[in-house]
């Protein structure tokens, strides 16, 4: 007996050493730079979840389909574990249809680009009727209230990236509500866009609005007053194809990992918001399809690589981010005694544009620099810069959850490129269209090789330090 554990002990030992070598080669940045740059495929990747699945709204069929999709993809790609991971639930259940339309009826047929804000009804059906100022009173209501029985009701609110207000209705909603009218019509702050914020969070079920809200663009609000003002009796019709149902829903994460090969329990984590706005029009392709493409990129890379760091790296897809944040907040909850073991947290969500740098707290500078000097060249056309600053910037996205709990979070900056915020993000152009597969590719390429030194280095990286910002609300 003695003489067999003898004999088995330097093989188990031997066997250790070997397979800790075989996942940490030496020129392990240099492969994950070729491969993500030279056979990069997080493009490909991307498009296959726009055309799968389109945008991909919390607490919508659409997300929980992807996010089954996804789990699946990771194991593909030959990670060592990938699932689903419930956080929260939320009340509803929402789809947005495929049939939506609408504009002017009367004096001439015109269609709008329109949206509705997430979480709100549909109209159950094409409804046309005639465009009514909101009263400004409960006694103009009063007097109205003939007139406001079907029509679609013009409110004074511009809306802007935040969604359309109405959670706490006045006596005067109340009454207008009372009326049957068809819905509410608001000008967005912009002649380009239309918005889709909505949150369950924001409508409670008692005050929940309960007929459609519609966002025209600010030119064609103009146009319906402007009929209006000239006499010629103007039609409105939309078909809003909104499904709000009462059924509490599920709300995941969805997590992968590659189990580090001498730190299993420590975590590197590599992720990115999979949620999006659902706009009619919109993909969900940059905000943040980009984001979500780097994570399955980076899962297939290192899989493919063999490679295997000290530290685990666990590749999550957050959900809810747009609702503020939820996702993260619930893993951060969820794996609470975890919290000390992460070494780092990366945080993709800024869209298509190059990356220009990197803001580290001034004591983590030593501990990125040599991968940074290793990264230099390899996309010579986009320069990138090591920054330091006394806190970890932490608005907008995720990483902003695990700052708040003293985890190094990050998210790379981008540089202005072809690609602005405000005309893309939450709004009805978030297409594929508008990514370059190049810029992806760097995305993979600098957020992977960082992600690996951090995983594979002897040093803890210092703590962040508090007074970070985190933004509440909705997320980037
Ligand atoms: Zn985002």
């Amino acid at each position: 007996m003695s003489r067999r554990i003898l004999t088995a002990l330097p093989v188990v030992a031997l066997a250790a050493v070997s397979f800790g070598q075989l996942g940490r080669p030496a020129n392990a940045i240099d492969m994950i730079i070729a491969e993500t740059r030279d056979h990069a495929q997080a493009y490909s990747i991307l498009s296959e979840i726009v055309t799968k699945f389109g945008p991909r709204s919390t607490a919508s069929d659409a997300l929980l389909d992807a996010q089954h999709w996804a789990v699946r993809k990771f194991m593909d790609f030959g990670v060592d574990n990938a699932w689903l991971e419930e956080y929260a639930e939320a009340p509803v259940r929402f789809q947005r249809g495929k049939a939506n339309w609408g504009g002017f009826a009367a004096p001439y047929r015109y269609q709008m680009a329109f949206s509705t804000p997430a979480y709100t009804v549909g109209t159950n059906g094409a409804v046309a009727g005639p465009p009514v100022k909101n009263p400004t009173s409960l006694e103009e209501a009063k007097k109205m209230a003939k007139e406001l029985k079907g029509a679609w009701v013009l409110m004074p609110t511009k809306v802007g990236m935040g969604s359309a207000n109405l959670t706490r209705p006045t006596e005067t909603d109340k009454f207008v509500d009372s009326c049957g009218i068809a819905g509410r019509i608001f000008s967005s702050n912009s002649d380009k866009y239309v918005w889709t914020h909505g949150s369950w969070t924001a409508y409670k079920k008692e005050t929940r609005p309960k007929t459609p809200l519609v966002v025209i663009n600010k030119s064609d609000y103009g146009l319906v007053e402007y009929n209006m003002a000239k006499g010629r009796k103007p039609v409105l019709e939309f078909n809003v194809d909104n499904r709000l149902e009462d059924k509490p829903t599920k709300l995941y994460n969805v997590v992968a990992e590659i189990k580090g090969s001498v730190n299993p329990f420590e975590y590197v984590i590599v992720s990115g918001h999979f949620d999006s706005w659902d706009g009619p029009g919109s993909q969900g392709a940059m905000d943040n399809g980009t984001g979500s493409s780097m994570v399955l990129e980076l899962a297939r890379v290192f899989a493919k690589l063999k490679l295997r760091p000290m530290r685990t790296i666990r590749f999550v897809l957050w959900s809810g981010e747009e609702q503020g944040l939820l996702g993260s907040q619930g893993y951060v909850k969820k794996h609470k005694d975890e919290m000390d073991k992460v070494q780092a947290v990366f945080v993709e969500d800024h869209g298509q544009n190059p990356y220009q740098g990197v803001v580290v707290q001034t004591d983590m500078k030593p501990f990125f620099e040599p991968t940074i000097a290793k990264l230099a060249g390899a996309y010579p056309e986009f320069k990138f810069e090591l920054k330091t600053a006394d806190r970890l910037p932490g608005g907008g996205s995720d990483h902003g959850s695990f700052i708040a709990q003293g985890v190094p979070g990050f998210q790379l900056q981008k540089a202005d490129g072809p690609v602005s915020y405000t005309e893309i993000w939450h709004t009805q152009n978030d297409r594929i269209s508008y990514v370059q597969p190049r810029c992806i590719a760097q995305n993979a390429t600098y957020v992977g090789s960082l992600a690996y030194a951090l995983a594979d280095m002897q040093q803890r990286l210092p703590k962040a330090l508090p007074g970070s910002r985190r933004r509440a609300g909705s997320g980037q």
